[in-house]
């Protein structure tokens, strides 16, 4: 086996991974050692079984959040993104946010300082999980949500504020727009530059994994300027950047007749609204969507409640120097060390990490596992709780039961 080395970019921004890679992981707070636990197991043994001897992943332990206070007094220690940074592919459990230590949240402050600009969440069905659709199996969608602007840039002032009064002051003399008396203020920045380079990473993803499309979802007809900007940057970027792999839907039906020539990605745009209707009533229609931060915030939520919920959900920020893989969900304390709750989020998130690495047999070899090991009904109590007939393990026993389904 050769020596444990960095995973590197390469300067078209692909990655070069050596067969042991030394990657970094953040345990994360409340449930976080637990789920880490077995998802680390789950990995390496995914790992083991597709390559034998000739591949493994040396994982190199971060303190952050309450393990970084109490080694070094700091909960994100600069050191801990250094190495995300040097490393280019980290993954992480939960974190607490601290109350009244002027954090807003470690979780925004990794993606902001590390320009994780892409916030990822594939939402595909697992047989056996209760859904509330008919045809939960009809969903296979990634939505790819803006992490850096938009409403979350954080320019607000509260109800009352000078800053709030002067704002309105300004609005009111200079550009004769009138605010209600005592309105708290926040600002919505969307840049051709953040959403080209959002957009280009969804239509890259949708034609490296076989997409037929990629929608981008807005309220352009109402915010015009900033939503519906997105939508038009979006099909200027697809054309510029992507040409000869994409078509418009316009194209598709004028010039193809409503069938897409193979290997061309359909770039569409849908109303927000309009779209939370349709992945309901005709969810097999979507691929790949491309959202600014807010509707990215509800859609990937609510998606991930039609196959089933939150707690399976995977997901991963992505910029162009570095990306990090983390559970969707928070740090549950009321079941920190209890060995009790569900991975699959943290593990499902792993197996995003491998396809990310290009080791896919391994991604592949994971949810195939998890998927088995759900049919067989042996769960976390989340899952035995709506599974008729289903046994409850714990969370250890979970991760075991899923390297055991590994064929
Ligand atoms: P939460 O930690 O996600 O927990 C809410 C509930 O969701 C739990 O009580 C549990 O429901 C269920 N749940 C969450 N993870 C689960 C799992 N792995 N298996 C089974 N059930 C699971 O949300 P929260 O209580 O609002 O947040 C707690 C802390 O987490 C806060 O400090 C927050 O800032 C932080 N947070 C961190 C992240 C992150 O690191 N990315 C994300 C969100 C929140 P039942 O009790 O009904 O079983």
């Amino acid at each position: 086996m050769a020596d444990a080395q960095k995973i590197t970019k390469n300067s078209d921004g692909t990655l070069s991974v050596p067969d042991c890679p030394i990657i970094p992981f953040i345990e994360g707070d409340g449930i976080g050692p637990d789920i880490w636990r077995a998802t680390q197991r789950v990995i390496d043994a995914a790992v083991e079984k597709r390559y034998g001897g000739q591949r493994r992943i040396e994982w190199m332990e971060l303190p952050v959040g309450e393990k970084g206070y109490a080694k070094t007094g700091n909960y994100l220690p600069p050191e801990a993104l250094d190495a995300i940074e040097a490393h280019v592919v980290a993954i992480k459990g939960p974190l607490t946010t601290p109350i009244g230590k002027g954090i807003r949240s470690l979780n925004v402050a990794i993606r902001q300082k590390l320009d994780l600009y892409a916030c990822v969440r594939p939402v595909r069905y697992i047989e056996t999980v209760p859904s509330p659709m008919k045809h939960p199996e009809k969903i296979n969608m990634v939505v790819f949500r803006e992490n850096t602007e938009d409403l979350y840039a954080g320019i607000e002032w509260a109800s009352g504020t000078d800053e709030a009064e002067a704002l309105a002051e300004y609005l009111k003399t200079q550009m004769g727009s009138n605010i209600p008396p005592l309105a708290g203020i926040g600002i919505k920045p969307i840049s051709p530059g953040n959403t080209k380079r959002l957009v280009a990473s969804a239509i890259r993803y949708a034609l490296e994994n076989g997409f037929p499309s990629v929608t981008l979802m807005h309220k352009g007809n109402i915010m015009k300027f900033t939503e519906g900007a997105f939508a038009q940057w979006g099909y200027e970027v697809a054309k510029a950047q992507f040409g000869g792999q994409t078509i418009t839907e316009a194209d598709l039906y004028d010039t193809y007749d409503g069938e897409a020539p193979a290997g061309k990605v359909v770039i569409k745009d849908r109303i927000a609204d309009m779209l939370f209707q349709q992945v309901l009533l005709r969810p097999d229609e979507y691929g790949v969507i491309a959202t600014p931060n807010l509707n990215g915030d509800y859609i990937s939520d609510a998606l991930a409640a039609q196959v089933g919920g939150l707690g399976m959900a995977p997901g991963a920020n992505i910029g162009d120097r570095c990306a990090v893989f983390e559970a969707t969900h928070g740090t549950a304390p009321k079941y920190a060390g209890l060995d009790k709750v569900n991975p699959g989020s943290l593990i499902l998130s792993g197996a995003m990490m491998l396809d990310y690495m290009g080791w896919k047999e391994a991604g592949t070899a994971v949810r195939e596992a998890i998927q088995a090991a759900i049919k067989a009904r042996r769960v976390t109590y989340d899952l035995a709780r709506q599974i008729e007939g289903a046994e409850e393990v714990k969370c250890s026993q979970f991760g075991e039961a899923i390297v055991a389904q590994m064929k």
